[in-house]
């Protein structure tokens, strides 16, 4: 079983404080199971590669088997496709071996852990129970590239069909502790088998390893329930807990994001101004149908429904507590039925494709994209642009440029202390210039607020038209 991790990041043999092991070292480490080898196939300023090789020993598992094997074929526990597979024994090697990487600690430099770098992983083989499908599945919403080249059952007699064996890529730019964690939770969840490990602890493991992204993922009950070998009792107590500590920390980066920014703005009442363009925009280009994502406590939606030209608007947001704000702040439940009928709210993320978004004439994000994490920006592009595409979709997002004219914002300094990035002009019309390559929309940008002839105007809202 091999799994290889490369970088291109400069210098490339970072990796190897990363990961605790010299570039020029060859190691190895007895298992219960057999022996991990970990070495360098390359080791460059541009470019390093590390490689975790498991030759696990069928004769030592059985050997250590407490259970008698309840196998019907008996030559199956010593001639299976464990040796060859990436399977829960990966996982609990890359706990061992890459324990510091995994847990995120870098004495030599720390600066490295939390570092985006672009990582590439690839598995010689995985089995995909649930075929290429589940691949796309686990990897897609956490913004992975994906490339998996599916193995015949024999190369010598092509009508026995495909196996469910795959070579997988994975391509990221991310820190090597959140790709270490990605693949120590989903191989085992992909392989389905039984697991090496056993335990009542599990459930604490998969929550310590999936806080931040697990309890976002669309597929986290199915996650759950194959890495707790399907032992629902433990499946439900996970995911109760994961949804719980999900919620308390986007409430708790949302909760002042709304007082926090207006402070900042008030004086030119930026939030009326932004509002009334976004209006504007969505009047000119005659969009009746509107989905206000990140609608947050649904200023812009209140706006909307305020005017009759507008038939059907959808908010979404991620936080539920924020939705409940907008639910007491439009009334909803003291709407006449028309207007009832014309509006809804939705819990939902931006980072995953949804159904829910398609069919609405135009989409409106705003102030939102600062809050995303900017390496699953990706996400959020194909989420919108590919999969929700509407005709038009409007984006507004500060300006940084600006920023100096605020009297209380220390020097670099963001406007709100979630806010992940503000981009410059300039580096707004970069970033649209990808969506319209990629995605074939066009782009055109207006300001909002006074502007000044240097700094130009304190938000700044990109339209985009299919
Ligand atoms: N559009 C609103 C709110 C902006 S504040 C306005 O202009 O007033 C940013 C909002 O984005 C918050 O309500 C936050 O909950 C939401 N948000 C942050 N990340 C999100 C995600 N991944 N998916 C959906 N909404 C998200």
């Amino acid at each position: 079983m091999l799994l290889t991790i490369s970088t291109t990041y400069k210098p490339a043999t970072d990796l190897g404080y990363l990961l605790h092991k010299h570039p020029q070292n060859v190691q190895s480490f007895a298992q219960p199971y057999g022996v991990a080898h970990v070495f360098y196939p390359e080791a460059r300023e541009e470019r390093c590669a590390i490689a975790l090789l498991i030759e696990v020993d069928p004769i030592a598992l059985v050997r250590s088997r407490k259970e008698k094997s309840d196998e019907s074929f008996g030559l199956k526990q010593y001639v299976n496709d464990r040796p060859y597979v990436a399977s829960s024994f990966l996982s609990v090697t890359i706990a061992k071996v890459f324990r510091s990487a995994l847990s995120g600690k870098c004495a030599d430099k720390p600066e490295l852990v939390e570092t985006t770098l672009p990582l590439e992983a690839t598995l010689s083989v995985v089995p995909s129970r649930g075929g290429e499908g589940l691949l796309y599945r686990l990897f897609e919403p956490l913004g992975y590239e994906i490339s998996a080249k599916r193995h015949p059952l024999d190369l010598e007699f092509s009508d026995w069909g495909e196996s469910p064996y795959y070579t997988l890529k994975l391509k990221h730019n991310l820190s090597l502790k959140d790709l270490l964690t990605h693949l120590y939770v989903l191989i085992p969840v992909l392989d389905n088998d039984k697991h090496y490990w056993v335990g009542e602890d599990e459930v604490e493991k998969l929550l310590s390893k999936g806080v931040g992204w697990l309890e976002k993922h669309p597929e986290k009950d199915l996650i759950a329930l194959r890495y707790l070998k399907h032992r629902r009792s433990l499946t439900r107590n996970a995911l109760e807990r994961l949804i719980e500590e999900d919620l308390d920390i986007i409430e708790e980066q949302t909760d002042s994001c709304e007082t926090e920014e207006s402070g900042l703005e008030e004086k030119i009442s930026l939030n009326e101004q932004r509002l009334q363009k976004v209006c504007e925009v969505l009047k000119e280009e005659s969009a009746t149908r509107v989905v206000d994502l990140g609608c947050g406590e649904g200023k812009l939606i209140e706006k909307l429904l305020g005017e009759r030209h507008f038939e059907k608007i959808l908010g979404m947001d991620v936080s539920y507590r924020t939705l409940e704000r907008a639910s007491q702040r439009l009334h909803i439940d003291k709407l006449s039925p028309r207007d009832a009928n014309r509006i809804e709210l939705i819990q939902g993320s931006l980072m995953y494709r949804d159904r829910r978004l398609s069919g609405y004439q135009a989409a409106t994000v705003i102030e939102v994209i600062e809050h995303l994490e900017p390496s699953r920006l990706a996400a959020f592009e194909r989420v919108l642009f590919e999969f929700a595409q509407p005709d038009l979709a409007v984006i507004s997002t500060p300006n940084r440029e600006y920023n100096v004219l605020f009297e209380n914002l220390p020097a670099s300094k963001f406007r709100h202390r979630d806010h992940r990035f503000e981009w410059t002009r300039q580096e707004f019309r970069d970033w649209a210039k990808t969506i319209e390559e990629r995605f074939g929309y066009k782009a055109e940008f207006r300001t909002v607020g006074p502007e000044d002839e240097q700094l130009g105007s304190p938000t700044q809202l990109g339209i985009f038209k299919r």
